[in-house]
């Protein structure tokens, strides 16, 4: 079943583009990478979908039902983290964390407590004496606090050191594989979008360029080859889906799609003293669709 579903999916901010065709959907159950650079319209397609914004054309659907049309019952099932935070200065966190439990039915007194702990959130402190690590923090429990179907967080990690992330990852791991929370992801940061998603989509200046399951991305694109041989010149390896080929301190490197039987038969050739042949990261991939 579908959890998000958008077609065509377009603001426009007067005459500046927002976004433009979205078309994509979100399984249940799955956490979902949406990467692009700032400004391609991540933020965006989050506030649209959660009906903080109006489409200027296309339509959206979450858990079945049009955005626009059924936004506050909606939101009941969403969590939302957004990139930047902001809360009443003055209150305690643990006062602004119950008022907002408030408005949710059932007692989240509990659940409170796991989070805040989990993160290591002192609940007596006031917002205004927080950094912007620890407010992050705040909106993460603000986030998860009423058991969301599922969760939208726009650049998570910013302000978060490397320890609190990987507590936070862990935490959305947890919440997706034991209570089934499907998950919308967005970031600019690959490496922590190839760890965490199952899919990903590549959104620029706009538009979405490709949609791939993670490892298919890795699998079914370029190869990297790293060749080290004495008798090596760039020739060596002029083949047709050879790209980018660099030679750099005595190596060669180059992309290579296509049947590998050929590279191979090329290194038979010649007398080599260490190659490698591997998965490009995903950052160079997504290079690739950037260049
Ligand atoms: P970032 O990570 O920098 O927030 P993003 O991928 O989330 O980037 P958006 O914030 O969605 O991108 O911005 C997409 C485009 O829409 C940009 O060109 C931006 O300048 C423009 N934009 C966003 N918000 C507004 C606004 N309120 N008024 C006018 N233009 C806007």
């Amino acid at each position: 079943m579908n959890i998000i579903e958008t077609q065509d999916l377009t603001k426009y901010y007067g005459q500046v583009r927002g976004i433009e065709g979205i078309t994509l959907s979100v399984k249940e159950g799955e956490i979902f990478g949406f990467i692009g650079p700032n400004g391609a319209g991540k933020t965006t397609t989050i506030r649209t979908l959660l009906g903080l914004l109006f489409p200027t054309r296309g339509s959206a659907r979450i858990f079945g039902k049009d955005v626009v049309r059924h936004g506050p019952e909606i939101r009941r099932d969403i969590g939302y983290l957004p990139s930047e935070v902001f809360f009443y200065e003055g209150m305690k966190i643990r006062d602004l964390l119950h008022y907002a439990a408030g408005f949710y039915p059932g007692d989240h007194t509990q659940r409170i407590q796991e989070l805040t702990a989990y993160m290591e959130l002192d609940v007596n402190r006031r917002v205004d004496e927080l950094s912007y690590g620890n407010k992050k923090k705040v909106g993460i429990v603000l986030g998860l606090l009423h058991r969301p179907k599922l969760l939208f967080l726009d650049e998570p990690t910013l302000g978060l050191d490397p320890l609190m992330q990987r507590r936070f990852f862990d935490l959305i791991q947890r919440e997706n594989r034991e209570n089934g929370v499907t998950v919308f992801f967005s970031s600019h940061i690959l490496s922590e979008v190839q760890r965490l998603c199952n899919r990903v989509a590549i959104i620029r200046e706009g538009h979405i360029v490709e949609v791939s399951d993670i490892r298919a991305l890795q699998q079914n694109s370029y190869k990297k080859v790293t060749v080290i041989a004495p008798d090596l010149t760039p020739d060596s390896f002029q083949l047709p889906g050879v790209a980018d080929l660099r030679v750099e301190d005595g190596s060669l490197r180059f992309y290579f799609k296509g049947d590998i039987n050929q590279v191979l038969r090329r290194l038979a050739a010649l007398q080599v003293q260490d190659v490698t042949i591997e998965d490009p990261t995903l950052e160079e991939i997504f290079m690739h669709y950037y260049a």
